[in-house]
């Protein structure tokens, strides 16, 4: 039964307060009001389009969800300031196309390109020129045409980013390409929950949140393990003040306490803004890698004492014997040795998981980002299924996307691993979908992500279509991907603003200027976390010649192919929504989406409801997971692992993460650390790995010993890409790295380079 406070929802509630100070003055947090009037400076050109897309449109930001400016969780405004940072993607100008030409655009930032505007002409330009021309529609379609015809399909390959990309574009795309015999796609999901995927469908048998956002608000307990909703998912901050007003607890499983774990003031919760919330009841502070051990660890205590859900376990799963047997094992020494994490830890864990009714695991890359990520996730679901927190309210496993495209680009096939409805890539789906399609489809799985820049180094890639998708910056060991880039004879660049990746040399760059969620014809759906598919109306704006996304994938099919030109020929995109809902049956009633608010949740409320899981034989299933050997760390090295700012996917909003306070270049050390290098808060340091170097200011903090924390993407530069290093199932690369600390003369120039 659980133990924890009663629930109480009207009155102050200062047991929860983060201090007295009103709205935190005087302490490091966001200035939520001094953003908001910068971000209406910023659109100020356009503010009633801009008033609009807030009004109507669904966040093309992270994937909590919401449309217009309501959600299906809570009442009142559901308003962050990374849609608020947005923004300035619909209102900007149209970039002259004759600053194109201009040959120093390559040595940019993204934020520098991006402040050029938005891209609104085709344009080209051939190895030799040194920089674009504007070219016509007619031009860039041959000439995309004419790069496909030549190659051959195997050589292809095509990659889109989550750019808030809709599922419209997502499903167009993924059946564009095997119109053209392309197995080659994938997409953004690729690089952050890929390993979820393959550890919650192996258990549960499906391969998202089975929960909804509800059940945070009613839940006993959130545990948050390698996740930091406060940065990426900044209303979740909200569902959680309300959750702990009401006798929630959470706790953080990760190397650091974030800042805004620890304390968060939700500015549309006026308890909160004044006074702040204390989120984090227990922190445990797990060194890099040290989940899986964490987890065997707690579900070996919750054996030992009698708190396991015996009756979900014998009625809904399989392999607990196995697991139990093996965990007598392990010594729980041994595995919170592994973990980094002391005994009262343990027990401050168990008992507040143990007195919970109902628990919700939340995760993100800290857990996926590494080599046993879809380790770590079976691990997590070990401990969720001991106390059957699966399929009812206020318990559940929630894998929380941070963008909103990645959970629908996956379920619409654009995925080297999966058709549509996440159908497994093999001859006999192959061969229902060609039925459907009216078309073959190549029935063996495509070069994922990084499969493709290993392809493209080794001279494999004749064609490359990124729709968005900055590799530079996505993918680890920047050179290394810039050589991929520089050796692919044609790329085909389809984006909104000029990045980067686009001015790598190649035989022929194609530019090609696409519509926002908001631009494009007919409007879109995306698919939240909780598998909620939102419509997004239509909110007209021209930007010069750009192109609705889901039009253009046809336009590349029929410039390549022109016989298949009837497949894509839709009258409007309430027709492809139609076709998506004969194709991927759970998405059955998307095509009756037509207005804001407008929404189905594919399976409900709960998955696995009841204990009935998606498995083969309907039962949940248990992992044996060997602990992983530690790494290889010489002495006086620092596991290094990535984290994140004020950004969105690699657009950086702010030198200064306001949570923090820390710069891009904050090195975050531990403080025991620190002293023992004898080096203060602040103190300039080099970075130096096998691949390459960053150089930073010390960031000092309780970090467990010998791991530090970089801002990615920068940290890029310290991470080599090697295939062997990658995770198994998913081929998620390694975003980790082995570094030595060098003291650097205060005041040198910071870089990232090489080694
Ligand atoms: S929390 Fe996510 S979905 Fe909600 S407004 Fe912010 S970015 Fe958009």
């Amino acid at each position: 039964m659980s133990r924890r406070p009663p629930r109480r929802i009207l009155g102050l509630h200062p047991e929860t307060w983060a201090g007295l100070s009103p709205n935190g003055i005087g302490q490091q947090k966001p200035h939520h009001l001094r953003e908001m009037l910068d971000v209406a400076r910023i659109n100020r050109k356009r503010l009633p389009y801009a008033w609009r897309v807030l009004n109507e449109g669904v966040c093309d930001g992270c994937a909590l969800g919401v449309a217009g400016l309501h959600d299906w969780t809570l009442d009142g405004i559901h308003l962050c300031t990374t849609r608020l940072r947005m923004l300035e993607f619909n209102t900007a100008d149209v970039m002259d196309p004759a600053v194109a030409a201009d040959p120093s655009l390559g040595d940019r930032s993204l934020a520098e390109l991006r402040s050029l505007g938005r891209l609104g002409h085709p344009l080209r330009r051939l190895r030799g020129e040194p920089g674009f021309r504007r070219i016509s529609w007619s031009e860039a379609l041959q000439a995309v045409g004419a790069a496909h015809r030549s190659a051959d399909p195997d050589r292809i390959a095509w990659y889109l980013t989550s750019r808030g990309l809709t599922n419209e574009t997502y499903y167009t795309a993924g059946k564009a390409a095997r119109a053209l015999g392309i197995a080659n796609i994938d997409s953004a999901a690729r690089v952050c929950h890929s390993p979820s995927s393959v550890g919650l469908k192996a258990t549960t048998g499906v391969a998202a949140a089975t929960c909804s956002m509800r059940d945070v608000l009613e839940t006993d307990l959130v545990v948050l393990w390698g996740t930091n909703p406060a940065n990426n998912q900044p209303v979740f901050m909200k569902y959680l003040d309300q959750a702990i007003k009401a006798g929630t607890r959470v706790v953080v499983v990760n190397p650091l306490l974030e800042a805004g774990l620890d304390r968060y003031w939700v500015p549309s919760a006026v308890e909160s803004y004044i006074f702040g919330t204390k989120i984090a009841h227990l922190h445990v502070p797990v060194r890099p890698g040290g989940d899986i051990a964490f987890a065997h660890a707690v579900v070996k205590a919750l054996i030992e004492r009698g708190l396991v859900d015996d009756d979900f376990v014998a009625e809904h799963t399989d392999g607990w014997d196995d697991l139990a047997e093996w965990l007598s094992t392990q010594s729980t020494d041994g595995l919170l040795a592994a973990a980094g994490i002391d005994r009262s830890c343990l027990d401050a864990f168990v008992e507040l998981y143990g007195e919970s009714d109902g628990a919700i695991h939340v995760w993100s890359m800290g857990i996926t980002q590494h080599p046993h990520g879809a380790d770590g996730v079976r691990a997590i679901v070990n401990v969720g299924l001991a106390r059957g927190n699966v399929g009812r309210n206020g318990a559940g496993l929630m894998p929380i996307r941070g963008h909103s495209g990645v959970q629908g680009g996956a379920e619409m096939g654009a995925y080297a691993t999966a058709f549509p409805g996440q159908l497994p890539v093999n001859g006999e789906t192959a061969a229902g979908l060609a039925e459907r399609w009216g078309f073959p489809v190549p029935g063996h799985p495509g070069l994922t992500a990084p499969e493709m820049i290993d392809a493209a180094i080794a001279g494999r890639i004749d064609v490359l279509v990124s729709s968005g998708g900055n590799f530079l910056d996505v993918m680890p060991e920047p050179s290394r991907v810039r050589a991929a880039l520089a050796s692919v004879g044609t790329r085909v660049h389809l984006d909104i603003v000029a990045t980067p990746q686009m001015f790598v040399d190649g035989n022929d760059v194609i530019v090609l200027p696409v519509r926002t969620r908001y631009e494009q014809e007919g409007g879109g759906t995306s698919t939240t976390t909780e598998r909620r598919v939102a419509f997004s109306p239509e909110i007209p704006r021209d930007v010069a010649e750009a192109r609705s996304e889901w039009r253009l994938y046809g336009d590349i099919v029929a410039a390549t192919r022109p016989e298949l030109r009837a497949a894509f020929d839709w009258a409007d995109n309430a027709s492809l929504r139609a076709e998506i809902a004969r194709i991927v049956p759970v998405y059955a009633g998307i095509e009756h989406l037509c207005a804001t608010g407008d929404a189905i949740q594919w399976g409900g409320r709960h998955l696995c409801s009841g204990g009935r899981f998606a498995t083969p034989n309907g039962r949940g299933q248990f992992s044996v997971i060997d602990v992983p050997a530690p790494r290889d760390v010489p002495e006086g090295s620092f596991v290094v692992s990535t984290r994140r700012g004020k950004q969105f996917n690699s657009i950086i909003w702010a030198e200064i993460d306001p949570l923090t306070g820390a710069g891009r270049d904050g090195i975050y050390i531990g403080r025991r650390d620190a002293v023992r290098l004898g080096l203060d808060h602040g103190a300039a340091v080099r970075l130096r790995s096998a691949d390459g170097h960053l150089d930073g200011h010390l960031v000092v903090v309780d970090l467990p010993d010998g791991t530090l924390q970089v801002h990615w993407p920068e940290g890029n530069a310290l991470i080599g890409d090697r295939p062997a290093d990658r995770e198994p199932g998913s081929l998620m690369p390694d975003y980790n790295a082995v570094v030595t600390v060098e003291r650097r003369r205060a005041g040198s120039p910071a870089r990232a380079d090489g080694p």
